[in-house]
């Protein structure tokens, strides 16, 4: 069964985690590639006309492309435009050439009005729709007048082929066209119960949250008035009021992180990071907590001396550290929390794995994923008293995936967890040697051209990183501070030839600068810098005018791919 389910995933791709959309043309493409397979075989075995061996037999190639493309290539646009057109060029084909056939003109019409309907909206979609019903009235008009115009059955048995053939497939079509929405509608609503489960447990987790360390503050306020307290007990009170502002504080901080992160505003800063002295702060700064409960805080770091720098956004980094010994020390009554480092290759890029393992309460299996979400607590009923808004994880996992990375917790049962999170490393200049000894990302320096680049970035020491990063293919680097710069720049110097435009930026965004620079100048090539919080993101810039996008924080490597993708193999 789980193979099953496994099989389905890879092909289909996980209906959790993909749009909608995107999960729909899957399906679409693959059926429809299966349906015209079959229908090339069967015209062929029949020994029918060639004509819709040819056409079933290319498009069912065409189908096989575009479900590649929608299921693992990030741009929708061009497979849906694609797909559309498709449609319409079939819809009329079938509609009036005489294939001796019912059938295509009843499945095509369904199978259209199904694609545009669940892809298009707006002005595009009445646009179709309407041209979808001028074909149907011009059908009617030329049936009406000649009727044997467009069908003719040589004999009665093909008629009921044809006919019962269709019949058949329109059903499946029908059926399966049905049972996705249902499913669809069912996977909404079951998320908008779960959702506002979860918003009541919230309400009611942070109300608990809040007003313990407001009646601290509030109630030892009122203490500290009684004229009789004595020196000790005065130093006390106002300790418990600064621990119970504390609290407060970092409550209301992971609220504005969290609606940072989901509205898209949170921002990664790339610099020269020595992850020996972030790791050395923590275990200074963790150790009086940590013994102050019996725990023995050690470091495990493994990296080798050159390893020790990266670049990376520091804050972000050392935020989710924060975040992971914090927890550790929180749920973890006796024994040890270690934390380190290794330097890893996946997919043959170095990464380095960092790790915070502690012998604690340990985290049930079935929670492992989930506390990940926003607001999970596998403690949901507060039995066990620990404080907590549920959003820390949430907030360290999205601070790792915008550094480019992934986390992921191993634990048993009142054995412990051990908490890995993986971040990209750079090398601290933008020469990186491998593991040979050779500097292998500049090894085809001759073939790249001297560039005039324009780097559009409002954050300074981002835009000192991007200058670096592409020193060696720049005859001259420009600095933009703002969207409107940047427009300005590229009206005013016409041999501008690359632009790396971050996304937020002051005053107007990459997107608008994109547009507005794509009024006047369609050539000039523009990657969008981005650190994706959503995927659709990734869409949404590639349909806004960009030619590509590289993520943040950017890797020497990767830019000199895409530099060379758009200025050696294109240009
Ligand atoms: P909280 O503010 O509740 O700690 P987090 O998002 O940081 O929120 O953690 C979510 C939940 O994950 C916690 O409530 C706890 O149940 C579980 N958890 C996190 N870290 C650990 C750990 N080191 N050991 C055991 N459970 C943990």
């Amino acid at each position: 069964m789980t193979k099953l389910k496994d099989i389905k995933i890879s092909v289909f791709g996980d209906t959790d985690q993909i749009s909608s959309e995107r999960y729909f043309l899957t399906v679409t493409t693959l059926v429809a590639a299966i349906f015209l397979m079959f229908l090339c075989v069967v015209h062929l075995l029949m020994g029918l006309k060639l004509t819709p061996v040819y056409l079933a037999g290319s498009s069912s190639l065409v189908m096989i492309g575009l479900y590649y493309f929608v299921r693992f290539r990030t741009c929708l646009y061009i497979p849906k435009a694609i797909l559309t057109g498709l449609g319409l060029i079939m819809l009329d084909l079938s509609w009036y050439s005489k294939f001796l056939s019912n059938g295509p003109v009843l499945f095509f019409i369904l199978i259209f009005a199904a694609l545009v309907i669940w892809v298009w909206d707006g002005k595009f979609l009445l646009i179709l729709l309407a041209y979808y019903f001028v074909n149907l009235a011009i059908l009617f008009y030329i049936d009406y007048n000649a009727p044997l115009y467009m069908f003719e059955y040589p004999d009665p048995k093909s008629r009921s082929v044809d006919i019962f053939l269709s019949f058949f497939f329109y059903s499946v079509l029908l059926i399966s066209l049905l049972y996705a929405v249902k499913r669809e509608f069912m996977r909404q609503k079951s998320k908008a119960i779960k959702s506002d489960q979860l918003k009541t447990a919230f309400l009611a987790n942070m109300s608990h949250e809040i007003r313990t360390p407001m009646n601290g503050i509030l109630g030892f306020s009122e203490l500290l008035r009684d004229p009789n307290l004595n020196a000790q007990q005065r130093l006390d009170y106002i300790e418990t009021i600064e621990t119970s502002g504390h609290r407060l504080l970092g409550i209301i901080n992971d609220i504005i992180d969290i609606s940072k992160i989901e509205s898209g505003f949170m921002k990664t800063q790339s610099e020269i990071t020595d992850l020996k002295e972030i790791i050395e702060y923590l275990y200074c700064f963790f150790k009086p907590e940590a013994e102050s409960k019996g725990l023995q805080l050690i470091i495990s770091n493994k990296l080798s001396e050159h390893c020790n720098r990266t670049i990376t956004d520091k804050e972000k980094l050392n935020a989710i550290f924060t975040n992971l010994v914090k927890n550790a020390i929180k749920f973890t009554e006796k024994g040890t929390i270690q934390i380190g480092c290794d330097l890893i290759k996946i997919k043959k890029k170095p990464f380095l794995r960092f790790f915070v393992r502690d012998t604690g309460i340990g985290i049930p299996k079935t929670s492992q994923v989930e506390i990940f979400k926003r607001f999970i607590q596998v403690d949901v009923l507060n039995k066990m008293a620990y404080h907590g808004s549920g959003l820390g994880l949430a907030i360290t996992k999205a601070y790792v995936e915008m550094l480019g990375g992934e986390i992921w917790v191993e634990s048993e049962e009142e054995q412990g967890s051990v908490f890995y999170f993986t971040i990209p490393y750079f090398a601290e200049t933008s020469d990186i040697v491998d593991k040979n000894g050779v500097n292998s990302s500049f090894e085809n320096e001759t073939e790249v051209p001297k560039l005039k680049i324009l780097v559009a970035e409002d954050d300074e020491k981002s835009a000192l990183l991007v200058t670096i990063l592409v020193r060696k293919f720049a005859s001259e680097t420009l600095i933009a501070r703002s969207g409107i710069e940047a427009v300005e720049f590229c009206r005013r110097i016409n041999d501008i030839d690359l632009v790396l435009m971050d996304l937020q930026m002051p005053e107007m965004d990459g997107y608008e600068a994109t547009k507005q620079i794509r009024q006047f100048n369609e050539n000039i090539t523009i990657i969008a810098q981005t650190a994706f919080a959503f995927s659709s993101d990734k869409d949404k810039v590639l349909s806004s005018g960009f030619d590509d996008y590289i993520s943040k924080p950017l890797n020497a490597i990767e830019l000199q791919k895409l530099i060379k993708k758009h200025f050696i193999l294109v240009k």
